[in-house]
């Protein structure tokens, strides 16, 4: 593959993952390795640990990008922080990240606490293809400011309210308020987190990804992904995270500043990547994904670049609020 290209923009000459895998698992060299190094491994073993890999997915619901696509996100951030904006991240991380945003950036999905978990998504009206803030962000118990986006005020609210010149607010948790705020940033951005309340994002429409079962939620979260790195990137993420940051300063580097920008000078527009994902949701996700139906390489081919902008534009905007929020001089002001 041509250095600094997306694996979506390789051209494949007319043959088809699948075609040159015919009668095999629809897997690229790289991905043969991987399987072969279950070789050993009785195939009932395999069928076990398979249905407890499901059983762990239906028991997790929705999460939001799964842990790769999360730490994309947060590692593309972490290039794009002032010098300023990185020193305050470090001084919020925990102990445990090693002063590595992107270490943390599954934590909430994985403290599960029950009040957090409508905070991960948005619903929206089924079909209609948009998204309003006073019509849509509420948990199922009708409760306002519940979701995604009120998450992402919230915690960006927190601290601003901490960093921007305001009576420091002490019983925020502000290490909690960053890890929260990075997270959520990255889900905002996985289109069908602003999906359909009649089928859950995509969580009720049960496909096959290739040979596995699964729903489409999952495909979003995790499958595209995962077989992006088997397939393209030599099953290593990080190469992966390279090639995206790349085209960040290529091929995208006219559409960066648009990314960024907020409008009337506001720290952070969740409403607007939202509406984004919705009609992402629904000019892709949802697109020839009806319940029961195969998804193969066309699908994965035409979607693959849509994740691949989506993690750019996480990663950007998430470095944009944190250096909005976090500059120098507001702080020397205050001291
Ligand atoms: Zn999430």
């Amino acid at each position: 593959m041509k250095k600094g290209m997306l694996a979506s923009q390789v051209k494949h000459g007319g043959t088809s993952v699948k075609a040159q895998n015919k009668g095999k698992p629809p897997v690229h060299e790289n991905l043969r390795i991987h399987y072969m190094g279950f070789s050993r491994m009785g195939w009932l073993e395999l069928l076990w640990i398979g249905r407890v890999l499901v059983l762990m997915q239906l028991v997790h619901g929705v999460a939001g990008w799964g842990k790769d696509g999360h730490y994309a996100v947060c590692k593309i951030a972490e290039g794009y922080l002032t010098q300023d904006a990185l020193a305050t991240v470090k001084e919020l991380l925990p102990d445990s990240a090693g002063g590595e945003l992107a270490s943390v950036c599954s934590w909430a999905d994985d403290i599960k606490w029950q009040w957090t978990s409508p905070l991960h998504y948005v619903n929206t009206p089924d079909f209609k293809c948009n998204y309003k803030y006073s019509r849509d962000c509420y948990d199922s118990y009708g409760r306002i400011n519940n979701c995604v986006t009120g998450a992402i005020f919230n915690y960006t609210k927190q601290l601003f309210s901490a960093y921007q010149g305001y009576k420091p607010k002490l019983k925020y948790n502000l290490t909690e308020a960053l890890m929260f705020l990075a997270h959520f940033m990255g889900d905002v951005h996985q289109p069908l987190h602003v999906g359909f309340t009649g089928n859950a994002g995509g969580n009720t429409i049960m496909v096959r990804w290739y040979h596995r079962k699964t729903n489409l939620h999952h495909v979003w979260d995790n499958m595209i992904i995962d077989s992006a790195v088997k397939t393209f990137y030599g099953s290593d993420l990080a190469i992966m995270i390279q090639t995206i940051e790349r085209n960040i300063t290529d091929a995208w580097s006219n559409n960066i500043s648009s990314w960024k920008y907020c409008r009337y000078e506001k720290t952070v527009c969740p409403n607007w990547y939202a509406a984004e994902s919705v009609r992402l949701a629904c000019k892709f996700a949802y697109r020839n994904a009806s319940p029961g139906s195969t998804l193969e390489d066309d699908y994965f081919l035409s979607r693959l670049p849509i994740v691949e902008k989506r993690l750019a534009q996480g990663g950007i905007r998430l470095a944009a609020v944190l250096n909005r929020l976090f500059k120098s001089e507001v702080k020397i002001a205050r001291a």
